[in-house]
Parts: C-alpha cells; structure tokens; sequence
C-alpha cells in the first residue's frame, strides 16, 4: 500500500544482512506467485524483528479496489454499463456532489482525523467520496467501505442511492499513485451527459486534508489544471510569496476552471467544498432537488 520510501543511514551489519538477504526477481507472467512467497517469507522472518510490534487485535471489511470500469459495471450492470444512474441521482438532487477525498496521513495532525471529519459531513451532506491512498486506508479503518455505512453515515438521498445499487459511500479506488482513476471517473460523468461538457462544470471537488509529500501537491496541481476546486490542509508552502498564492487561490480559475483553496478544518473545509458544488449546481440548473415522477402510459406517449 504505501508508496513512500524514507531514506535512512544503513550501518554496515544492516549492509550485511540486506545483502544475506534473499532477492526475489519480479517477472509479470510469474507474479502472484512471486506475491505469495514474499509474504511467506516475512511471515516466517516475523520472529527476528527486534522491536515490538504492536498489532492491534481488530478487524474491519471493506470492499475497496474501485476502478473506471468497476463503477460503470455496478452501477449500469454488464451488458449496460453506465454512468447514467450516477448522472441521473446527482441531476435528482439524491447525491448532491461527488468529492475525491485523498493523500497522506501528516504527523503534525492527530492521526485519521481530518480525513474522517471531513468525509463524514461529506457524507453527511450527500455528497458521495471516491478515496485513495493512507485517506482510503483510514476510511477503511473507520468502516466507511462498506454498503451499510450508508445508512449509518449518508444523507437519506446518497443512502438510498448506495442501498439501491450496493455499493459504499466512500469509493476506495487504490492507491494514492491512483488518482488518475478518479479523473477517469470525472471524464465519464462529463461524456454521460446531463452535467455540463467539462470536468469543471460537475458538481464536484476534491481533497488532501492531512497532504505531507511533495507528490500530493503534484497531484493537486494535476487535478486543479484539470478543471477540480481542490482544498489541502495542514499546512501551504507558498504562503512566503504573496503573488504566487494570490495566482494559486484567486487567478487560477481564470485559466485553468479549477483552483486551489487551503483550510486547516476539516469540517471548514468540507463546507467549502459544498459551497463550491452548490455553485456548480446552480450553474447547471439543479440548486432543488427534483421530485421523482412516475409515467403513466398517457405520459409516455406524449414524449417526443
Ligand atoms: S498517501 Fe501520502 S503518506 Fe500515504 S502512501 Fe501515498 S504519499 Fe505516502
């Protein structure tokens, strides 16, 4: 899962016993089984750690490893695969936005909280969470991957969406090298139709709440170039230069449809991202909620 790799001095008999160490060479056609021997090993190398290690004696399902594909299949069915019942409840007023809630875990805030905070009044406020990366990991902790978190977490439209089709309300969609799924999901939402002709017109925003790695705000800048209002919190690195974080977070929209925004509050920065969806709402015509008509057979025929 985790894709960071921490640089430390290695001592001479760390040297030795890395280079003692059996290397396993990585051929694709091979890897599962590759895969399965790695873990065997470590499982058995277990007892020559020389720390404690703490496990916790907790457990927790989930169903995670959302893709493009997997969405438009569970939410059309295999012969239809589609978008269209996403578009359609996000036009109904049921979901009200989609947000991507992503990136790191930072030591400087308590551990999971802000990405907690802020996914839960997403939910709260049905707006439907697509996660990746240590954001993911901690939804899962917290059991948010799982269908019957809807009923527990959800607004009553996103919850009945997430009963209907069966599936959780917080996406987990992969790892944080991932992200590109999430555009994937956005791109499709566009070509669906019904919610403008570019990502920046959908009812949408994205998230790092606890962002620590260079990478995260390489990824930020990816989705705001790509049209997504997207908050980061913890901490901003550009606050030392006047001009580039007016051009971040007041010129960017300009050029680019999408923009940055930074707000240390996880709950402050949900409703920041509720505002802008609400805005992107309005803009498409969809600020109420529309009430779910049943055609009669004479209504039927009247449509052209
Ligand atoms: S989300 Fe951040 S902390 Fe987590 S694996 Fe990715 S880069 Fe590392």
């Amino acid at each position: 899962m985790a894709e960071c790799f921490h640089t430390k001095l290695i001592t001479t008999s760390d040297r030795a016993k890395i280079e003692g160490a059996q290397h396993m060479e990585f051929h694709p056609e091979t890897g599962l089984d590759t895969a399965k021997k790695i873990l065997k090993m470590a499982i058995e190398n277990f007892p020559n750690r020389r720390h404690n290690v703490a496990i916790p004696q907790y457990s927790q399902d989930g169903v995670v490893g959302f893709s493009h594909e997997t969405i438009n299949y569970l939410l059309g069915g295999l012969f239809r695969a589609s978008y269209k019942p996403l578009n359609d409840n996000i036009i109904n007023g049921r979901i009200r936005g989609v947000a991507g809630v992503v990136g790191c875990n930072n030591a400087r805030t308590p551990h999971d909280q802000g990405h907690l905070e802020m996914v839960k009044e997403l939910l709260r406020n049905d707006v439907i969470v697509l996660s990746t990366g240590c954001s993911a990991m901690a939804c899962g902790k917290a059991g948010l991957l799982t269908p019957e978190a809807a009923k527990t977490y959800a607004g009553s439209g996103l919850a009945e969406v997430c009963e209907t089709v069966g599936i959780p309300p917080v996406l987990h969609m992969g790892a944080c090298v991932d992200n590109s799924r999430i555009l994937i999901a956005a791109t499709a939402m566009v070509k669906e139709g019904g919610l403008g002709d570019d990502i920046s017109d959908l009812p949408a925003a994205g998230a790092a709440p606890e962002w620590m790695s260079e990478k995260a705000l390489a990824i930020g800048q990816y989705f705001v170039a790509s049209g997504v209002y997207t908050v980061f919190g913890t901490t901003w690195p550009t606050f030392g230069s006047e001009a580039l974080t007016k051009h971040l977070f007041e010129e960017h929209e300009e050029l680019y449809k999408g923009m940055w925004a930074f707000e240390q509050d996880p709950i402050k920065a949900a409703s920041l991202m509720i505002a802008h969806i609400d805005k992107k709402r309005k803009a498409l015509g969809l600020e109420k909620a529309r009430e779910r008509v049943l055609f009669d057979m004479a209504m039927r025929r009247a449509l052209a």
